[in-house]
């Protein structure tokens, strides 16, 4: 293995973009004390973007990790975002930006960001890769990467263009294992014909595996009774996905101290690393994804990469829209702050507003058909 790869402890990242907060701000203390906590419990991966939080993450990850702790007890990972270039001259002065604000002076891995069959094409134009690469030769980045959405041939075809590419982080979850638009199956089949290391971003799809629906809870409930185990619905997707070979890092998007402690109990409960799946699990999670696919809910991971940077010039909130459907949908209620009123007040579009103009599906890394899917909102709660 790569030298700064086996650098990286255990196999569980704190991924930084949805970080506790307090009054419409991140909390700092909150998020200080997570990051002492991961480190003191001997994991050492951070992930971060500049469009998360609105660029206020890599702050965070000065403000809580780079100035408080030594750089060598830490794996930093950021990422080339195409909205923030708009040729191959604004590459290196973004970059620049992204270390003076994580406060380092090199990334361990530095990810072109979000990558499919369009955007790549945009990466090429602008030689995003070639201007990785030139930065990698000078100490600033130890490793170039991709974070990609998009079907598997894509990836091929992208792996074929830049075998220098070292590592592939992808969407992988058992809901996700077989689903026709995401093929995480078939993409992490492609990272392993070109002999990628994988890093697993969405293991609990953005939280819909974590609040189950009634029928899928009791599946797993069952289970558990069954075998005696006491591993939470978090654990059981987290171990799906880390029980895959290659599989370098699972990341999640911990938002407070009690997911963090419940993560870090499941990678190191079995001698310092996590307990793969038995096949009597699997069988159980196989029944949970038909459930859920039985329901037809939304697979919206709420990213909210369609909201940012006025991509929605009529401010529909959608992926609390899509969250509520969904909670409406799959539980019969409604959290008390996401309801249809309360996420349409304050100059927020209805999604009966929607003026079609398709900016939000340009940018989807699902590929949901956003249109088509606000007016089944619409239908429901207007
Ligand atoms: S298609 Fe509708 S929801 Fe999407 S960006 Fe345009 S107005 Fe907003
Ligand atoms: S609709 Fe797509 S882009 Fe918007 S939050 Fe959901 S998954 Fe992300």
């Amino acid at each position: 293995m790569n030298r700064d790869f086996a650098e990286i402890r255990k196999h569980l990242g704190f991924g930084m973009m949805r970080l506790p907060m307090k009054d419409g701000a991140i909390d700092n203390d909150a998020v200080c004390a997570m990051v002492d906590r991961f480190l003191e419990r001997g994991f050492n991966y951070f992930d971060t973007a500049h469009g998360y939080h609105d660029g206020k993450s890599e702050i965070a990850v000065r403000e809580c990790l780079t100035s408080r702790h030594d750089r060598s007890e830490y794996i930093l990972t950021d990422k080339l975002t195409d909205e923030y270039f708009a040729s191959e001259e604004d590459i290196r002065p973004l970059f620049e930006s992204q270390l003076e604000a994580c406060g380092v002076d090199y990334f361990d891995f530095y990810l072109m960001h979000a990558q499919n069959a369009k955007n790549f094409e945009y990466f090429k134009k602008c030689r995003a890769y070639e201007t990785a690469f030139e930065l990698k030769k000078e100490g600033k980045v130890r490793h170039v990467g991709l974070s990609f959405h998009d079907k598997a041939e894509v990836l091929d075809m992208m792996l074929n263009e830049y075998p220098e590419i070292e590592i592939v982080q992808i969407q992988f979850n058992y809901l996700d294992y077989e689903d026709l638009n995401v093929e995480s199956r078939k993409v992490y089949e492609v990272c392993r014909k070109h002999g990628k290391p994988v890093l697993v971003m969405e293991p609990v799809k953005g939280g819909n595996l974590v609040n189950l629906p009634d029928e899928a809870q009791k599946a797993l409930d069952d289970l558990r009774e069954e075998t005696g185990s006491d591993c939470s619905n978090a654990g059981y997707a987290l171990r799906f996905a880390a029980g895959f070979d290659g599989m370098e890092m699972i990341l999640s998007g911990m938002s407070d101290m009690d997911q963090m402690e419940d993560n870090l109990n499941i990678f190191t409960e079995c001698d310092g690393d996590f307990r793969p799946l038995e096949e009597r699990e699997h069988e159980a999670l196989r029944k949970v994804a038909d459930i859920f696919g039985s329901m037809g809910s939304i697979p919206c991971t709420g990213c909210s990469y369609c909201v940012e940077e006025n991509h929605c010039p009529m401010e529909i909130s959608i992926p609390s829209m899509f969250r509520s459907f969904n909670s409406d949908l799959l539980f019969g209620k409604l959290d008390p702050w996401m309801t249809y009123e309360a996420i349409t007040s304050e100059g927020h579009g209805k999604a009966s507003d929607c003026i079609k103009c398709g900016m939000c599906e340009n940018v989807c890394p699902q590929h949901l058909e956003i249109r088509d899917l606000l007016e089944k909102v619409a239908d429901r709660f207007e």
